[in-house]
């Protein structure tokens, strides 16, 4: 039988969990659900000053919302440190490593690196890899002060773990080189190497904080959803190899290949991100959309009940066209209070001009008079009185008419709109519009 997959996750917690260590999660866990092996988590936690119970309670809280459930224990580098130092020890019997003064400063713990020859690997992503002995150097596996190094401590809890395959990112695969030595040196198989390519910003430079949000919780609070989130970073670097892009965590369990990888950098597209959120909002059941649509608006401070009771109207309206949560209080804001704010280019361009003011009162009459007070109605009399001026369309009603209703060019279909605000406010409102553009103040 074969040897069963075994995949670990293993961070160093800083605070903020930066997209590129997600995305190496994301790829370890679709392996080895792929492979129905085992997703491990070790928290590499020996930065004492960085890796503080916050920062790794940040680190699960970020894989428990995208859906990262790890098998087994956790393992925790520090508790390890005895392992580390007593193998140490041993490398040095066995002439493997040795101890040196460095510079006054006490002694250390080195590895030997080979002096001839050459150190390869074949890489699941990046092919055949090779580094000759001579170019590289002997290492610190103990400092003076008595701490293991990362690569003695990376490569010996791979071993305790029973690590199968090493899926993470290629700013390692130097390090890989020394690694395969050490797992040499210590009697134990060479695990499988998979360097996932670099995600970089539009000028193909590492995609960082300056580029934009790169920590899992901004994206989080900007209201992308853990689905999208998952998807996305799913596919930098990876893609299923047909068209398929919004795919469910299913059927990309099933897809996942190394041999679908990319080795190549791995562009960072916030645009395609966020076409990818409204794809995913859209397809929320409703219910689900308008509690964070109510809990949005209440933490911007509107009213928590909008609408009198039309809240589910405006949830059809505005689900389908909703990219990220944030958007939500500005896009909704125009429903549930009068101090909306204007745009001023719309205002501009569209309500600056030449008998503005006569026509949005006409409109207003309009409103006043129409029979019902429903879109369809409201529409097909605008309608009318737009050919009956020898309007050619309807644009130049209806564009100063929802500037004035609702502050911007933006949002959902005007005659909507109208018929969600009701018929006292739209009226209220575009006469305030054309009183404010004659007193100037709008
Ligand atoms: N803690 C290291 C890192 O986050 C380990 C990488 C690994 O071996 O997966 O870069």
């Amino acid at each position: 039988m074969a040897e069963k997959v075994r995949v670990r996750f293993a961070p160093s917690p800083t605070g903020k969990v930066h997209i590129g260590n997600i995305r190496a999660a994301i790829f370890n866990w679709l392996y080895a659900r792929h492979m129905g092996g085992e997703f491990l988590l070790r928290v590499e936690d020996t930065d004492l000053e960085r890796s503080t119970p916050e920062a790794i309670q940040t680190l699960l809280d970020c894989m428990a919302w995208l859906g990262l459930d790890a098998d087994g224990e956790v393992m925790y580098q520090t508790s390890q440190r005895e392992h580390h130092l007593a193998v140490a020890e041993e490398l040095v019997a066995k002439g493997f490593a040795y101890r040196e003064n460095k510079g006054g400063q006490g002694e250390c713990v080195i590895f030997r690196m080979p002096k001839e020859g050459v150190i390869e690997y074949d890489d699941l992503v990046k092919g055949h890899l090779t580094k000759q002995a001579k170019d590289t150097q002997d290492f610190v596996i103990v400092r003076s002060d008595g701490s293991p190094v990362f690569h003695l401590a990376n490569v010996l809890d791979d071993i305790t773990q029973g690590v199968t395959h090493i899926i993470r990112g290629d700013d390692h695969v130097e390090n890989t080189f020394k690694h395969i030595q050490l797992f040499k040196a210590l009697g134990a198989p060479v695990p499988k190497y998979a360097h996932l390519p670099m995600i970089v910003n539009h000028a193909g430079k590492p995609y960082s904080k300056r580029d934009g949000s790169a920590f899992v919780g901004e994206f989080r609070e900007q209201g992308y959803l853990p689905e999208t989130l998952f998807n996305y970073l799913a596919l930098l670097g990876w893609a299923p190899g047909d068209d398929r892009e919004i795919m469910t965590r299913e059927e990309m369990v099933e897809a996942f290949d190394f041999a679908k990888c990319k080795s190549s950098p791995a562009q960072f597209d916030l645009k395609k991100l966020t076409w990818m959120n409204g794809e995913y909002i859209a397809c929320q059941p409703k219910a689900e959309f308008e509690r964070e649509l109510t809990a949005r608006l209440t933490a911007a401070g509107l009213p928590e009940t909008p609408l009198n009771g039309h809240l589910d109207e405006l949830v059809g309206h505005i689900q389908p066209r909703t990219k990220t949560y944030a958007d939500l209080p500005g896009n909704c804001r125009c429903f549930f209070d009068e101090a909306f704010p204007f745009e001023a280019k719309d205002v501009e361009k569209r309500l600056h001009a030449e008998g503005v003011p006569e026509l949005l009162e006409t409109v207003a009459e309009h409103f006043e008079r129409a029979p019902e007070f429903v879109a369809a109605a409201l529409e097909a009399d605008i309608k009318a009185f737009c050919q009956a001026r020898g309007d050619k369309g309807m644009g130049a009603v209806v564009h100063p008419v929802r500037v004035a209703l609702s502050g911007s060019m933006t949002g959902i279909g005007l005659f909507e709109m109208a018929e969600l605000l009701g018929r006292e406010r739209s009226v209220r409102r575009l006469r305030t519009a054309a009183a404010r553009l004659r007193d100037g103040s709008l």
